[in-house]
């Protein structure tokens, strides 16, 4: 069959590194591995009921007075646009526009209608309709495409803090995971990526200590070496500068792993993933997923909204070797 050429190629965004080099940053579908996104961020289609009714146009600002004098505020929808056009019921030609007025539960549709009977309002019909909108607002194009054609929703796509990967940068991790996968067990690497350096490197260790994961190995050596280099004083702060703004800011001291990234070839438990909070790392990527993984297993500690330092996690990195390499490894089955 002859080749066809009807996969045209999606614009690549360039954008200019602290060298002044442009990078070509690759786009989250051809990305080796997947992300491990809260759960807010992979949820279907969830929906509330809520009374509409049909107006003409310039009824529009009547109707509005009476839903905000009268009505429980739409409070939690605000992602649903309030207003949608639709074509006149039982015509083809000319429109109406639709009114989102309140929540289902808030009252009957009776009371609802002798409350806009009572107010005079000059409806298209005098029925109030019952109408399924979108529970929750999109956050990413996937879901706002998925949903808004229940009703119009308000979304303005926002990449400035999506995770960015260069060529350069793919090489760099796989790099990393080959090593720690070659070692043919749990093993894990602290490296802080504006050098590439190596900081620490660990295997699992818990046949010595039940504690002495590889993670809190690795989180131990760092621990040894900062001390050993800055004293009790620790490191100043020197990365993440969208959360540095001022020089006050800049001044203080750096929490053990601030700005560092995390390499395992597993995913890790609950202890350790807690502990890659505590030690403020940057981004984790793990290659395979485990039984007792808590970095989207059975839960995304990494996301979780209670917690006040959340991290980027990354699944799947190189997972077909690491299968392929821990095969006949007791490992794979471990509790990690
Ligand atoms: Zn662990």
């Amino acid at each position: 069959m002859a080749e066809t050429n009807d996969k045209t190629e999606k614009p690549k965004t360039k954008v200019k590194n602290v060298k002044g080099k442009t990078d070509e940053f690759i786009p989250r579908e051809e990305w080796p591995f997947e992300e491990a996104l809260a759960d807010e961020y992979e949820r279907g289609l969830e929906t509330m009921d809520v009374y509409t009714v049909y107006v003409e146009p310039k009824q529009t600002n009547n109707v509005l007075k009476f839903a905000q004098k009268y009505l429980a505020s739409l409070e939690g929808l605000e992602h649903c646009k309030r207003i949608r056009r639709i074509t006149k019921p039982e015509t083809d030609s000319g429109f109406i526009l639709e009114v989102l007025m309140c929540l289902k539960d808030k009252l009957s549709q009776t009371e609802l209608e002798q409350l806009l009977l009572n107010n005079e309002q000059q409806l298209y019909e005098p029925t109030v309709h019952v109408v399924s909108v979108p529970r929750y607002a999109p956050l990413n194009r996937q879901q706002y495409e998925a949903w808004h054609h229940l009703w119009p929703l308000s979304y303005r796509e926002d990449t400035r803090l999506d995770p960015k990967f260069t060529k350069e940068d793919m090489t760099v991790i796989h790099d990393h995971m080959r090593h720690l996968l070659s070692l043919s067990t749990v093993a894990c690497r602290i490296v802080d990526p504006d050098t590439n350096q190596v900081l620490a490197e660990g295997i699992d260790t818990r046949k010595e200590h039940p504690l002495h994961h590889a993670v809190i190995n690795c989180i131990n050596l760092v621990a040894l070496k900062e001390n050993e280099v800055y004293g009790g004083r620790g490191r100043q702060m020197k990365r993440t500068a969208n959360e540095m703004t001022d020089n006050e800011q800049s001044k203080k001291t750096a929490y053990l792993c601030t700005g560092y990234d995390v390499y395992i070839t597993h995913e890790p438990c609950a202890m350790c993933a807690m502990a890659l909070v505590h030690s403020r790392v940057s981004r984790v990527f793990y290659s395979i997923p485990s039984k007792t993984g808590s970095l989207g297993t059975n839960y995304k500690i990494h996301s979780h909204s209670s917690l006040n330092h959340h991290y980027r996690v990354f699944k799947h990195v190189l997972l077909k070797e690491g299968n392929l390499l821990l095969l006949d490894s007791s490992l794979v089955d471990q509790e990690l």
